[in-house]
């Protein structure tokens, strides 16, 4: 993994470097069943999605002069820049210009890696981080994201690892009814031969308009979030037996915090660490915000990077005894609030079932280090490199 680059709050409450995702194109060469495959199922908005003004002329590509970015990011002593879509990859032209051009030291990208083997060993491997979806297995991952996908995505991995990529490799999978995720999280984690470095998962929770055709309350209590708590058992004797922590994002940063006894804000950093640059060059406090204008706070052609306004959650969470932990999980969520009172009860039971798990694995978890099984460094991680935290 990469060296760790923590964000801090100085006293004026600017952050001293920020995090940007790059959108750099609308298009994706995918259609995955939880993600573009649902905008073409006739599907109800929630309230808060009508309540939305969605810019519709936003470009699908990439459109402004590449120097009025790099004048904005040059502000900002020690950007990141993650490169987002639709399929980033699709833009490798660009993604090649900008790693060249642009006055930034560390890369990151979020990408379904079909394309992977478009960019040249020295461009990848200036990066400091690859997000790369993949569902668990190639049964479950094809089902989901298409036929000949998990090959695909594995053989491009191993090519960029024996062409020398030092950085990060996260296994991100999207979790649905039809995941047991604590099969899908230990088929990544267990065969030695794989090339990630970390996982992450998110939980497909955005049922606006399709919750009654799912049976995901029957699957968050009777296996999803067994299966959290069978994983947190797993995670703990994994450090016990063979010292150490295995990077599994929802559980590395939440234990870190518990460790050391610190609140959190918004585990994805968005709105106030983390923000996304439009394809018009607005900018927005999330990467899935695509269009939300109301909630834009700038534009790299005026903007300063380390003075953009914050975008607070709020709403339902405000008050919520869990907040300190949970840090809000989606202020994508909290806006367009895709849930009824019942539907975000289960979600954030799932949230609380995480909780309780970890507080419980702590006692054990700080002999191991009292013992030196494990140190406590060992938690410190890369914050806001695009992992949400909170599934
Ligand atoms: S548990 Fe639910 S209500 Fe509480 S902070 Fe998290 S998302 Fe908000
Ligand atoms: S967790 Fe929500 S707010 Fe954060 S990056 Fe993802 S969609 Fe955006």
């Amino acid at each position: 993994m990469g060296s760790v680059h923590l964000s801090y709050l100085t006293s004026h409450h600017e952050w001293v470097f920020m995090y940007f995702h790059l959108i750099l194109t609308d298009n994706c060469n995918l259609c995955c069943r939880y993600c573009r495959a649902k905008a073409f199922q006739d599907l109800d908005e929630s309230e808060g999605e009508r309540a939305l003004t969605i810019d519709e002329n936003l470009p699908v590509e990439l459109d402004f002069d590449l120097n009025t970015l790099y004048a904005f990011l040059e502000k900002d002593p020690s950007p990141t820049l993650t490169f987002y879509g639709g399929e980033p990859l699709l833009r490798s032209d660009l993604i090649e210009r900008i790693v060249r051009e642009a006055p930034v030291k560390r890369f990151m990208m979020q990408t379904n890696g079909i394309l992977l083997d478009r960019l040249p060993a020295d461009i990848i491997n200036r990066f400091t981080t690859i997000l790369v979806s993949l569902d668990g297995n190639r049964e479950l991952t094809d089902a989901n994201r298409g036929s000949g996908v998990y090959d695909r995505v594995m053989a491009n991995l191993r090519s960029i690892r024996a062409k020398g990529y030092p950085g990060e490799l996260v296994a991100r999978m999207t979790v649905t009814e039809s995941s047991d995720i604590a099969g899908a999280v230990h088929y990544l984690a267990d065969n030695p031969d794989f090339p990630f470095s970390s996982i992450h998962w998110q939980v497909d929770a955005n049922f606006a308009g399709d919750y009654a055709l799912r049976g995901f309350a029957d699957w968050a209590r009777d296996r999803y979030n067994p299966g959290i708590r069978q994983l947190v058992g797993d995670w703990v004797d994994h450090m016990e037996r063979e010292g150490e922590v295995l990077k599994w994002y929802p559980f590395l940063d939440t234990m870190e915090d518990l460790l050391v006894g610190r609140e959190s804000r918004l585990r994805c950093g968005s709105g106030y660490a983390n923000y996304s640059i439009m394809t018009d060059g607005n900018i927005g406090p999330c990467p899935v915000m695509i269009g939300m204008s109301q909630y834009y706070v700038g534009h790299i052609s005026r903007s300063h990077p380390l003075k953009l306004s914050e975008v607070p959650v709020g709403g339902d969470c405000t008050d919520c005894r869990i907040r300190s932990f949970c840090g809000g999980r989606c202020l994508y969520s909290n806006i367009t609030r895709p849930w009824g009172t019942a539907e975000r009860r289960i979600v954030c039971d799932t949230v609380e079932n995480l909780r309780t798990a970890l507080v419980g694995a702590l006692p054990r978890v700080r002999e191991l280090i009292d013992k030196g099984t494990v140190t406590a460094e060992s938690f410190s991680h890369e914050k806001y490199n695009g992992c949400e935290i909170i599934p």
